[in-house]
């Protein structure tokens, strides 16, 4: 194959969902499904094709179950909801009900008539311009596969014996989960997306994967060695030696630091000149609290609750929900967990979400604002909250806050559920802090005022700058604007601590911007005493921390002030991170 072509050296990017470094062979994922026929049979083979049908649905749902109880013990109970919605696909009595009707009425052949039904249905989500629709009909398509692989007898394909890089042009939840591990180096797909239940359970797994990369069939051929970095989100086909040994060497710099980091990572980080800064972590679902307790964090401070309404057919109930932070709460020791209430709305919906399409979705119904036109909703989830408060330090942040009132009102909520809860006799915490989100720029203006209103501040950067600098955070034509060393963000940063100081609460930070240590001397400069990470970036943002002198980095926000340039900011940033801690930035 390669000798009828120059092999070059050729980069496409992607969408990084999963960090990593793999190097292998490529290996096309087969789109197994051959599409059935809709042939017709006598009427006297009804009973027999509609047994058939039933005896692939038994196995079907005995192979999901055994893949529910495997993702439970790998990756979690949220992972494992993946599979208990396709077993409830797979027993859908009105699905059902319709494929014996195509075998009894039509007189088709159990593979055609349970093929046309699905079809039916995964049309009628494709046309819905929602993600977590179409992320949806990807499950569908998946227990497609899975009954019909069945009313056939045959495997289900097993991935390459081989150690491999798997190239598809879009992996089911299931196929992930199934994946080989001592095969399966990682993935890259065409299609998919960071919110996708295969971007999810990648990162649970540990698998390195890119997704949303355009072509690649084009790009590589068989037999192609490929070299994947799940961070950057870029696959390298034929990469040369001296790109391998670049990347080769670099992962083992890293791994290097890393455990060096790792040794340290528990106990406090203080600046040289003895500053405090806590360091907490991002979690998006229940089970990472013991990992990211792991890597050093003192507690959550920031707890996207979103996804446990959003990866399930319905929204959890009060005992769910007070079961799941309590969860949390409990593991997050003495520092506790800071629980942001829902914020859906934007580019995250939830199933059967309703109403009309929004024009600007990011400008729309989202964050606190739905939750104070949704009561119920917003009471349901402060009740659980404040039950979990009596576990294990808890406290409530609100999203998306865009002046007073809003947070006058989420306050009044929480304390007509605390009035609730007491009049029950249900156990709470009646002194739980309460915080908004300053991320959105009438709020970091409004600061001094929102400062009265709440216990602590917690800046969300990524939407911050995004609506500061009008420039969509997950639009790749204006991703050179998104700067967060903007003169503007550096200006509405230091409003903030400003205001956070006199008033006498704290301010931290937990939007990207947090992780990133070419920042943290610009930070902690501001005055920010708690960042809030992702879990790998634990270790190293304490570490930045340790080595820096809060005094010097106060200088260097006093200097970046009169700038008028990002890059200026930037540079000056980076040359004291540079000048202390070198080595974590390669
Ligand atoms: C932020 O906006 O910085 C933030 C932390 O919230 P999210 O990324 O969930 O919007
Ligand atoms: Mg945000």
């Amino acid at each position: 194959m390669n000798s009828a072509r120059s092999i070059e050296e050729v980069h496409i990017r992607g969408l990084g969902v999963s960090p990593g470094l793999a190097i292998g062979r490529v290996h096309f994922h087969s789109e197994l499904m051959i599409e059935p026929t809709l042939e017709t049979v006598g009427p006297e083979a009804a009973d027999g094709e509609w047994a058939r049908f039933q005896r692939a649905v038994i196995l079907t749902k005995e192979q999901l179950q055994g893949l529910l109880d495997r993702a439970a013990d790998d990756a979690g109970a949220a992972q494992a909801g993946i599979f208990e919605a396709h077993l409830l696909m797979a027993e859908d009595p009105a699905l059902l009900a319709q494929v014996e009707k195509g075998i009894r009425d039509d007189h088709l052949r159990a593979e055609g008539a349970f093929y046309r039904v699905m079809e039916r249905y995964m049309a009628a989500m494709r046309k819905f311009d929602d993600d977590y629709l179409r992320d949806r009909v990807t499950d569908l398509d998946d227990v497609m596969r899975r009954v019909l692989a069945n009313l056939r007898g045959e495997e289900r394909r097993g991935g390459a014996d081989f150690a491999h890089i798997l190239l598809a042009r879009d992996l089911a939840p299931s196929e992930t989960m199934e994946m080989d591990r001592a095969s399966v180096l990682g993935f890259a797909t065409e299609a998919g997306s960071p919110t996708s239940h295969t971007a999810i359970l990648a990162r649970s797994l540990g698998i390195p994967a890119v997704v949303g990369m355009h072509d690649i069939h084009s790009h590589v051929q068989l037999d192609d060695t490929v070299l994947l970095d799940g961070a950057a989100g870029v696959l390298i086909v034929n990469p040369t030696r001296e790109t391998v040994a670049t990347y080769e060497s670099a992962r083992r710099r890293r791994a290097r630091v890393d455990s060096q980091l790792y040794a340290l990572r528990d106990g406090e980080a203080l600046t040289r000149d003895g500053q405090r800064i806590v360091v907490a972590a991002n979690i998006e679902v229940a089970e990472e609290i013991g990992s990211v307790m792991g890597q050093g964090a003192e507690g959550v401070g920031l707890y996207r609750t979103e996804f446990l309404f959003l990866h399930q057919p319905h929204f959890p109930t009060e005992e769910e929900q007070a079961a799941d932070y309590t969860a949390v709460a409990r593991g997050a020791g003495e520092h506790g967990v800071i629980i942001r209430t829902l914020d859906i709305g934007g580019d995250k919906l939830p199933a059967g979400a309703d109403g009309p399409a929004e024009g600007n979705p990011f400008l729309g119904w989202r964050g606190i604002r739905r939750s104070l036109q949704q009561p119920e909703l917003f009471r349901t989830q402060l009740r659980a909250i404040l039950r979990a408060s009596a576990y294990g330090k808890v406290r409530v942040m609100y999203p998306l806050v865009s002046g007073v009132d809003e947070v006058r009102l989420a306050n009044a909520a929480l304390a007509s559920c605390m009035e609730e809860l007491a009049a029950e006799g249900v156990p709470f915490d009646p002194l739980m802090a309460r915080g908004a989100m300053i991320e959105v720029p009438s709020a970091a203006v409004l600061a001094d005022m929102l400062a009265e209103e709440v216990d602590f501040f917690s800046v969300g950067t990524n939407d911050l700058i995004q609506y500061s600098i009008a420039v969509d955070r997950v639009n790749e034509r204006v991703a050179d604007l998104y700067q967060p060393c903007h003169p503007a963000i550096v200006r509405l940063l230091r409003n903030v601590v400003e205001a956070a100081v006199p008033a006498g609460i704290w301010a931290g930070v937990c939007g990207e911007m947090a992780g990133d240590i070419v920042l943290t001397p610009l930070l902690v400069g501001l005055g920010f005493t708690e960042l809030s990470v992702g879990a790998s970036q634990i270790p190293r943002v304490k570490h930045a921390i340790r080595t820096l002198d809060a005094g010097e980095c106060r200088d260097l926000v006093r200097r970046s002030l009169g700038l008028r340039n990002h890059m200026e900011i930037l540079a000056r940033s980076r040359q004291m991170a540079r000048s202390y801690y070198a080595e974590l930035l390669e």
